[in-house]
């Protein structure tokens, strides 16, 4: 785990990711890793910044030489007030986790990270069942409907899947049943508390892939019901990777080393 910096003290670097908390991501080691990868001389830190003061932070870290930033919770909204040219999608999906301090560009890589991840494993146009309507569902609805996809969310709160569904063409299921859909993503934060979700496994199709955003040096209890009814699981680890490695291509221009990076995570 490394220590992140507070903002005002942080150290001159060409890429960070800033958060609250951050103390926990896992994109410097991943992008320090990339860099050795390559022999690149680059440098990637952890700052911790706090809510209402990200366009003091960017200011200052762009003052400092600062090439890039990653964004994490909770800042990839109000990140957008801070950029000058957020993209499309990124406006969309009111998220975006990467920018370019050069031009305050921004984008959302989250969501075609995610799309790269279930390459091969649901074919496009099949039904996703969608745990969780917050701001990575939002992100991953809005992809996954324009790809075609036939998204259906449950939340916890039904008025936020509702509200999701309407903007994103996705529909609401009433109870979490899986029935014929070959993805189960889990977006919701409840296994980073050690808590399961009540997915009637039974009616699950056989070769179903359960998607846990969440990641953890341990399966999350959704990984394991999911295992236990005989489905495939798996973490966001490869979703870490996916999103980072678009981050470091969008920055650099050269093809990530996505391998190295993901032996970083284990
Ligand atoms: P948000 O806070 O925006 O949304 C959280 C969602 O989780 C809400 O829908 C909330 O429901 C639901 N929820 C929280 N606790 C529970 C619970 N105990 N039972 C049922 N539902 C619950 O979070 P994000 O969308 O930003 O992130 C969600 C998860 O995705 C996190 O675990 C995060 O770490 C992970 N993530 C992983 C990434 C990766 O690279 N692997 C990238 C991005 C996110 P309600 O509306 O009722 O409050």
């Amino acid at each position: 785990m490394n220590q992140p910096f507070e903002w005002r003290a942080a150290p001159k670097a060409d890429f960070a990711v800033i958060g609250d908390p951050v103390k926990h991501s896992l994109s410097p080691k991943m992008h320090s890793a990339a860099y050795a990868a390559l022999s690149l001389d680059l440098s990637y830190v952890a700052i911790h910044v706090s809510t209402g003061e990200v366009e003091l932070a960017l200011n200052h870290l762009g003052a400092l030489g600062y090439q890039g930033v990653n964004v994490t919770v909770p800042h990839k909204e109000e990140v957008l007030n801070w950029a000058r040219s957020p993209d499309e999608f990124a406006l969309k999906a009111r998220a975006a986790n990467t920018i370019r301090m050069a031009d305050r560009s921004a984008i959302n890589t989250d969501a075609p990270g995610f799309l790269d991840t279930i390459e091969g494993r649901a074919p496009t146009g099949s039904r996703v069942l969608m745990i969780g309507a917050g701001g990575s569902a939002r992100a991953l609805a809005i992809a996954l409907v324009l790809k075609g996809y036939s998204v259906q969310i449950h939340n916890r709160t039904r008025e936020r899947a509702v509200e999701l569904a309407r903007v994103t063409g996705a529909s609401v299921i009433e109870s979490l049943d899986p029935a014929d859909c070959d993805l189960i993503v889990n977006t919701t934060s409840a296994s980073l508390s050690g808590a399961d979700l009540p997915v009637n496994w039974d009616n699950a199709k056989p070769g179903a892939i359960a998607y846990d955003l969440a990641y953890a040096p341990q399966k999350t209890p959704f990984m394991l019901t999911a295992e236990a009814h005989g489905l495939k699981a798996m973490d966001g680890r490869e979703l870490l990777v996916a999103q980072g490695a678009r981050s470091f291509e969008w920055w650099l221009g050269r093809t990530a080393p996505r391998d190295a990076m993901l032996v970083a995570l284990l």
